[in-house]
């Protein structure tokens, strides 16, 4: 199971150029929530082999009317539940504030994982101011300069040293894993106990204790196939603000964890940011996707007209990607609710898809004989030759040309909107690489 990494600690310490530093911008997903001043991020790093995932938890200052110190509370208090590894940061030239004694005790308290970084330690000069953060009972104080870079090698050795042991070999076994994930009061427990029933049995909030009660078996009707459970997430929320936060991080543990996800809409609301956020997460992680509209039920309208809009409209906001299944369910009346299941074992199918190389070029060169990809700079371009990789997360193909790096984008769109064509990989992302020979 992969490994998340929570940074928190007062504004200004260098929170998010710690993270920009750690996961490098580009691939960052930026949250947005209602009713927040500033945005959390989320992605993920790579550090002696092992990837994990890191929130910048910073922006959770809300314009409520709660104090600033519950607000941070809050932040603190997410982060001990959600992530392995709490990342605390602090700034030299600030010194030790009663804040950063707060949450260090908070932490302390939890006995959870922490790493304490003192930041803008820009030169080692001034590196002596350090020594004072030891009195926060955190163990050594990690100097770091997320500006320059200096300490973050050391820092990433001792938060890759603070991860669970067993992060390689959890896998269970080799079913497939599907995740429940959406918004609150998508409908999300009404399915799954519709689908399991009462039985399944209750997460527990004691860290440690819910990972491995994440997992419930499904086994009926000749299917068997792993639920990863987001449930629980409501019955710690208080307000709104934090029912997204907890929904948004327990999803990326869920989904993390997942092989096709299930992403539940509200028929009666829309694609709202939200949905849009955990959309985001699935596709970063390279995961399959059923998009469920649930509360079918209390929709009026249900023409094939209607319908097809809808299609088109949630199609539209979750471009480019557009080859999924979308399914009308009610977890209430149960309509529909194990075709989801089974539309969700057949996006595991077409994941696991090899497509045998003599298909492949039996398929593609004759199509690229017709339509080359245009010439660029007076240069003809010619791929010769194609084929599926083994061993990839999602089925990757890769194209010979002899000058690969003038193949474009809109081309490599329609060499996978034909692969789409040809061979059924709805729901699945795939991959495909223009490479030299
Ligand atoms: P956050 O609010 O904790 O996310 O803090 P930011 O990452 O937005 O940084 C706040 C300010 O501190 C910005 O002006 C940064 O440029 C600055 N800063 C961040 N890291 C360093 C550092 O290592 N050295 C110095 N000198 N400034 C830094
Ligand atoms: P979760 O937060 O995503 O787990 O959502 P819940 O399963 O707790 O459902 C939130 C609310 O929506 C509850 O009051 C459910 O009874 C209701 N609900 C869930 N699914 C349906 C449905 O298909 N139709 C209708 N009418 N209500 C539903």
């Amino acid at each position: 199971m992969a490994n998340i990494v929570a940074i928190v600690g007062r504004p200004n310490v260098g929170k998010s150029t710690l993270f920009n530093r750690l996961t490098g911008t580009r691939r960052a997903i930026v949250m947005n929530t209602a009713g927040t001043t500033r945005d959390r991020q989320y992605g993920k790093c790579e550090w002696c082999g092992k990837e994990f995932s890191v929130i910048d938890t910073g922006g959770w200052v809300v314009n409520s009317d709660d104090t600033f110190e519950s607000e941070i509370n809050r932040q603190v208090d997410i982060a001990i539940k959600e992530a392995d590894v709490v990342l605390l940061v602090v700034d030299v030239n600030e010194g030790v504030t009663q804040f950063d004694t707060e949450v260090a005790h908070l932490l302390r308290q939890a006995k959870k994982p922490t790493v304490l970084a003192v930041n803008k330690v820009d030169t080692f000069e001034n590196q002596y101011g350090a020594a004072e953060f030891y009195k926060l009972g955190l163990g050594e104080p990690f100097i770091l300069s997320a500006e320059n870079g200096l300490g973050s090698g050391d820092l990433l050795d001792e938060i890759c040293s603070r991860f669970r042991k067993d992060d390689t070999d959890e896998e269970i076994d080799d079913l497939p894993r599907f995740a429940i994930v959406g918004r609150p009061n998508a409908g999300k427990s009404s399915i799954l106990n519709a689908l399991i029933g009462e039985e399944r049995s209750i997460v527990t909030d004691i860290p440690g204790t819910t990972r491995d009660s994440i997992y419930t078996r499904y086994n009926k009707f000749g299917k068997d196939f792993y639920l990863v459970d987001t449930a629980g997430i409501r019955k710690k929320a208080k307000v709104t603000e934090d029912m997204e936060y907890y929904s948004v991080v327990r999803s990326i543990r869920a989904i993390e964890n997942s092989d096709v996800c299930i992403l539940m809409l509200d028929a009666t609301r829309g694609i709202e940011a939200q949905d849009l956020n955990i959309y985001a997460l699935v596709q970063k992680n390279k995961k399959g996707l059923v998009v469920c509209v649930n509360k079918w039920d209390l929709v009026e309208s249900k023409t094939t007209q209607d319908i097809k809009g809808y299609e088109n409209a949630i199609r539209e906001r979750l471009a480019p990607f557009t080859d999924f299944p979308i399914i009308f369910t009610s977890a209430l009346t149960k309509q529909r609710i194990y075709k989801v299941m089974e539309t969700a074992l057949h996006v595991y199918e077409n994941k696991q898809r090899k497509v045998p190389t003599a298909q492949l070029n039996d398929k593609f060169l004759p199509l690229i004989e017709n339509y080359p990809p245009p010439a660029n700079k007076g240069k003809y371009i010619k791929i010769k030759y194609c084929t599926q990789l083994p061993n990839t997360q999602v089925p990757t193909f890769v194209f010979f040309a002899n000058l690969p790096q003038y193949v474009k984008e809109p081309y490599r769109r329609f060499l996978e909107n034909k692969l789409r064509s040809w061979w059924d990989f709805n729901g699945t992302p795939v991959q495909l690489f223009i490479r030299g020979k």
